[in-house]
């Protein structure tokens, strides 16, 4: 049987849902990964699909009230990691149509209803639980190609 993959590391992050946030979560996401030597394509897509969720968070999620954004990344064994970023936001009552690409509800043109699939195509394994008035998390993994790193971990 094969082993099963631990953690190794993991940082959790609690900021409010302000845009100069965004930027801020995006770089010490790819700071946090930087230990485990990914190439400069998979630290920029890790980077992409934070942007995205984040961004979601603090423009969806807190569109009417004010509150914080969640990360949580871990780092396995097996050069997988692991992210949820989480918001305690309006919800969404539609995942697959919210989803769907092109799909928005934004309604000033800022916004292309691709922030999902950009995120699905950049990650591994994208889920997305949400319930309306409660909020919404959002979980990808990607799996980092096999490279030489120093282990650190816990
Ligand atoms: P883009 O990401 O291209 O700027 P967008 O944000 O509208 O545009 P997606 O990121 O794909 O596109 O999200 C699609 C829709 O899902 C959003 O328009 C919004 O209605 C809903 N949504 C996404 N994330 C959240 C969230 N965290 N809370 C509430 N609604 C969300
Ligand atoms: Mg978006």
């Amino acid at each position: 049987m094969a082993n099963k993959a631990t953690v190794i590391n993991e940082i959790k992050m609690q900021f409010p849902a302000v845009s100069i946030n965004e930027g801020m979560a995006r770089a010490a996401v790819s700071a946090f990964c930087a230990q485990l030597n990914p190439t400069i394509e998979e630290i920029a897509d890790i980077k992409c699909a934070v942007s995205e969720a984040v961004t979601n968070s603090i423009v969806h999620g807190y569109r009417e009230k004010v509150g914080d954004v969640y990360i949580r990344v871990r780092l396995y064994s097996d050069r997988n990691v692991k992210i949820e970023i989480r918001d305690k936001g309006c919800g969404i009552s539609d995942i697959e149509q919210a989803m769907t690409p092109l799909f928005t509800t934004d309604h000033s043109g800022e916004r292309s209803g691709m922030g999902f699939t950009v995120m699905e195509s950049f990650t591994d394994k994208l889920s997305v639980k949400s319930k309306k008035g409660e909020g919404t998390v959002v979980s990808f993994s990607k799996k980092l190609s096999d490279r030489e790193y120093i282990r650190y971990g816990i």
